[in-house]
């Protein structure tokens, strides 16, 4: 409590310690197993306010996590000794659409850009949540819908501001503190705060894309036939395989609600008749529903059907180069009928994700042909041997073609230096150094000095 009322001195925002109105909700992750318990939260109304609450925090001893939706909290680990900074508070969206450039402040979500982007002939590379924050998901990598075209939204940011641990305000892009904007595009939340972040947005009036429905009963079918057209898949068009056990909510249309499904998701910069050429072996399979169509780009920001409120949870992913027909076979199992995950997802990688771009920055390339992610809720303790053990079996399935992790999928604490090559992790380290010599910085995934 004394910590708390200390800042308030000093600080314009909102400052809770615990027990204050409104500190449940502030700590609360998306995954609300995770029980954030930092000393104290701030809640800065701009940079000056953020300058005050990282001198505050350097002079009590404490570090600063910085973080807005909490949609990756888990990897964080004890918050004892930590200033929870949510950057809630941080708005703004300003759109440039001569020059294709966005500029967003801190708090900003995918949803607040993607629709008036769309009126603009204009499409970001978000991915399956409207509701993740712009700056986590960018810092990151981030990997959506135009991936395969596109590559990480990482490697589209322009510019970024942030206050760094001295508490001074930076703005690091290619010509200004080149190292420090290489850094954070892929080393994350380690060197500062950011409070604004800009970024570039491509053309796209129109795309083909949309869900085809299956019998969950056709899990293995599905899975085989996907896995066997994506070599001969164009980089215009990204797909994922999933299988889903939707809940029995009311908010879902009757179609789906309680019921589960194969399904596979694509977006593809070209036309209806090409893509429908596309997914034709697909469709020899004959979907229950079939819900694609030429549609502007707003159309991608639900595609995914991601759970909009906070949920508890527990996942994994691996990063896979191949995935063999014993491997599909043993996935459709691990996922299909009687399955205790909610979602299975098979992420078509490749492409521009695979090919290093001279400016790009620490995070700028990810390895392997699919990414595959699984996730089951647990709602009381009971449920969670289950999806323990569901969840060991699908990374033990892919284990002999894991090529890599995607950090944004990590939602434990881990060891971070096996995210980079050594080359990239020594010079992570070094600008760590350089910026944030005594480590105030405490971000999901941390890089030491
Ligand atoms: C339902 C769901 C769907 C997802 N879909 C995708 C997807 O399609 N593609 C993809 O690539 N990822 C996806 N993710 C992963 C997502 O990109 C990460 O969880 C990301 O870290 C979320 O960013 P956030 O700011 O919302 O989360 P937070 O937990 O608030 O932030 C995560 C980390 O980002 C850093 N950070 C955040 N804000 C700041 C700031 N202002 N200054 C400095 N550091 C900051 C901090 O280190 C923080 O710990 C998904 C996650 C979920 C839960």
């Amino acid at each position: 409590m004394a910590i708390a009322t200390h800042l308030i001195d000093a600080f314009a925002g909102a400052v809770l310690a615990p027990g204050d109105g409104g500190w449940d909700a502030a700590r609360q992750a998306f995954n609300t197993d995770i029980d954030q318990r930092p000393a104290a939260i701030a809640m800065p109304t701009d940079a000056l306010d953020v300058a005050d609450a990282l001198r505050f925090a350097a002079r009590h001893g404490l570090r600063v996590a910085p973080q807005r939706t909490g949609h990756n909290a888990g990897p964080l680990g004890d918050l004892r000794d930590v200033l929870l900074l949510k950057t809630d508070a941080l708005g703004g969206v300003e759109i440039d659409v001569g020059a294709r450039r966005v500029r967003v402040g801190a708090a900003t979500r995918w949803e607040q850009v993607t629709p008036r982007l769309s009126e603009l002939g204009l499409a970001a590379l978000h991915g399956s949540s409207p509701d993740v924050g712009i700056v986590g998901y960018s810092l990151g990598g981030g990997i959506g819908w135009l991936a395969r075209k596109h590559g990480m939204q990482t490697n589209a940011v322009t510019a970024i501001e942030l206050i760094t641990a001295d508490g001074r305000f930076v703005r690091a892009d290619r010509e200004h503190e080149p190292d420090l904007f290489w850094a954070l595009r892929g080393g994350g939340g380690n060197f500062g705060v950011v409070t604004a972040l800009e970024f570039e947005v491509f053309p796209v009036r129109e795309l083909y894309a949309g869900a085809l429905f299956f019998e969950v009963e056709q899990t293995a079918d599905v899975l085989h036939a996907w896995t066997e057209l994506l070599p001969h898949l164009p980089e215009e068009i990204t797909s994922w395989a999933n299988v889903l056990h939707f809940p029995p909510l009311p908010e879902l249309p009757a179609a789906i609600r309680g019921r589960s499904f194969a399904i596979v998701m694509a977006a593809f910069l070209g036309s209806e008749a090409d893509g429908r050429e596309l997914l034709r072996p697909l469709r020899r399979l004959r979907p229950l529903i079939d819900t694609f169509a030429m549609q502007a780009p707003a159309g991608l920001g639900d595609l995914a059907m991601d759970p909009r409120e906070p949920l508890p949870f527990r996942s994994a992913h691996a990063l896979i180069d191949a995935l063999p027909a014993a491997a599909i076979d043993d996935v459709a199992r691990i996922s299909g009928p009687g399955s205790s995950l909610a979602l299975v997802q098979l992420r078509h990688m490749g492409g521009a994700l695979s090919r290093r771009d001279p400016d790009a920055g620490a995070r700028a390339t990810l390895p392997g042909e699919i990414c595959v992610f699984g996730l089951g809720v647990v709602p009381e303790a009971s449920a969670e041997p289950a999806v323990l053990s569901d969840l060991a079996a699908l990374s033990a399935a892919v284990a002999p073609r894991r090529v890599g992790d995607y950090p944004n999928f990590v939602e434990q604490p881990v060891e971070v230096s096996g995210f980079f090559d050594p080359g990239t992790w020594e010079r992570l380290r070094r600008v760590k150094a350089l910026y944030d010599p005594q480590d105030l910085f405490k971000a999901n995934h941390h890089i030491p000095a």
